[in-house]
């Protein structure tokens, strides 16, 4: 596009993802704070929506390791992580055919092993081809263990009883076992040989910091080993997706926005799906967060930027956003003449997700596109047809579609909805036609009552 462009490497866009209460958000807190503590002066950390763990901080966190990685150079400006773990807003970092997302950390707690979650997440990974590694949490909680306040894995072992070491090992190796059931093979970290084929298992504790710093430096070493190329942006019209629709005080409807390609700049002419139609609109202003001591002495939580890098995250300001969808691509249209080539593209991908057909199926609904997308996934994946997927609340229209249904397949002749609301008019109709809505904000829930149901239902006929 303009005169100067160029090439520059990315920061890989790292989720975490895991069962409840499995410790995301904390080993998230633990990186961040690895990260504030260890920051060179100037450096921001913190963007919209994600933080940075910029490649100072894993200099410093890398050095120690030199012994165990002894080639382990930083080459990447360092790594996005996405401050929200979970499905949710992983669903939202779809793109067509895959995701945003460049590797993921599955949290899993060493004293429970696998929950449903792990699994679903598993299965989320699987089918967006997104390479991850296991942590394996919480190993302070194993019986005799000594904690050594973040030091390395291969360094606090040396402090434990061989009793706690030979717990550790029952632990890890069930953990093996869970992930061979799902078709991987896999390893503690430090005695893998072959990083393609085998997922590296890196015993941490997200509470006092055991193993994390490895954690970070093998994610850093793998991504530069496989995936440098991927990580290749240029300044060209940015690529994004839509993870948040927000109302701000005194901005109105804002979209929290992930850049993995390119530059967005103020005034770009942008195009994102709608709740109704595409949205095409201009960029009124980029927003990051300020840092905590500015905003002591500035007004408001965020600071105007001119333009912003892949890969990063920010709040774009810009009229008419009130019908943005969460899960949408963002794509700048470098010239208006290109508009309708936009228009299509983005219609095409969402029609993609967003289908009425004439069949026996199930009615789904979802509060956006990325959790409508993990909802039909999870349809395929337990062969549920689906005659009509949308984003919004449960409708009036909706429970006449399930109700055409259940006349001739009394199984399907129901609505399956995930983190939306029954609408009072839709409720009534649905009693009235005995029409039953399953509702979750947990896909596995939905999956599950809804099975029960028809098992009952079967049992009925016989
Ligand atoms: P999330 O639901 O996966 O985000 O889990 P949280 O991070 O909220 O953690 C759930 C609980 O486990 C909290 O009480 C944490 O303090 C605790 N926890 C998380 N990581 C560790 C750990 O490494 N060791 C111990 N002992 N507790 C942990």
């Amino acid at each position: 596009m303009s005169s100067t462009s160029r090439e520059w490497i990315r920061q890989p866009i790292i989720v975490v993802m895991g069962h409840v209460d499995h410790g995301k958000t904390t080993l998230l807190d633990k990186i961040r704070g690895t990260a504030v503590a260890r920051k060179e002066p100037g450096e921001i950390t913190q963007h919209v929506g994600a933080s940075i763990v910029p490649a100072s901080v894993l200099k410093k966190i890398a050095e120690p390791l030199k012994k165990y990685f002894p080639k382990l150079q930083i080459e990447i400006p360092g790594l996005l992580f996405i401050d929200t773990p979970g499905h949710e807003l992983f669903a939202n970092l779809r793109k067509r055919g895959g995701s945003v997302a460049d590797m993921a950390i599955l949290v899993v707690d060493v004293m429970e092993g696998f929950q449903p979650q792990t699994v679903e997440a598993i299965n989320i990974l699987k089918e967006k081809r997104v390479p991850f590694v296991v942590a394996a949490n919480k190993i302070d909680r194993i019986e005799g263990w000594r904690p050594t306040p973040d030091a390395p894995f291969l360094e606090t072992i040396r402090n434990q009883s061989q009793r706690a070491l030979n717990l550790l090992e029952e632990k890890i190796y069930r953990i093996a076992g869970e992930l061979y059931n799902h078709g991987f093979e896999a390893e503690r970290f430090d005695r893998v040989r072959d990083f393609r084929r085998t997922v590296a298992i890196i015993p941490i504790s997200a509470k006092t910091g055991e193993g994390v710093s490895e954690l970070l430096a093998l994610i850093t070493g793998l991504v530069q080993q496989f995936m440098k190329k991927k990580l290749v942006t240029s300044s060209e019209p940015a690529k994004g997706v839509v993870l948040e629709v927000k109302e701000e005080p005194g901005l109105g409807t804002t979209i929290d926005v992930i850049i993995y390609d390119g530059v967005l700049r103020k005034n770009d002419l942008f195009i994102i799906a709608g709740k109704s139609k595409p949205v095409v609109t201009r960029v009124r202003a980029l927003l990051m967060p300020r840092p905590l001591q500015d905003m002591r002495m500035h007004e408001g939580r965020f600071t105007q930027v001119e333009e912003v890098y892949a890969a990063t995250g920010v709040k774009v300001s810009a009229p008419d956003l009130d019908d943005a969808l969460a899960g949408s691509p963002l794509y700048v249209i470098p010239d208006e003449t290109k508009l309708q080539d936009y228009l299509r593209m983005v219609s095409e991908e969402v029609s993609e997700l967003r289908f009425k057909v004439e069949s026996d199926g199930v009615v789904i609904k979802a509060d956006t596109l990325g959790s409508l997308e993990a909802l039909l996934e999870a349809m395929r994946r337990e062969k549920i047809p689906v005659r009509l997927a949308d984003v919004g609340n449960v409708s009036r229209n909706d429970v006449i579609e399930a109700s055409v249904v259940k006349k001739s397949k009394p199984e399907y002749g129901v609505i399956l909805a995930f983190n939306v609301k029954l609408l009072p008019e839709a409720e009534e109709l649905a009693a009235r036609e005995g029409v039953k809505v399953f509702q979750s904000n947990i896909i596995y829930h939905i999956i599950e009552e809804y099975g029960k149901w028809v098992k009952e239902l079967k049992e009925k006929e016989v």
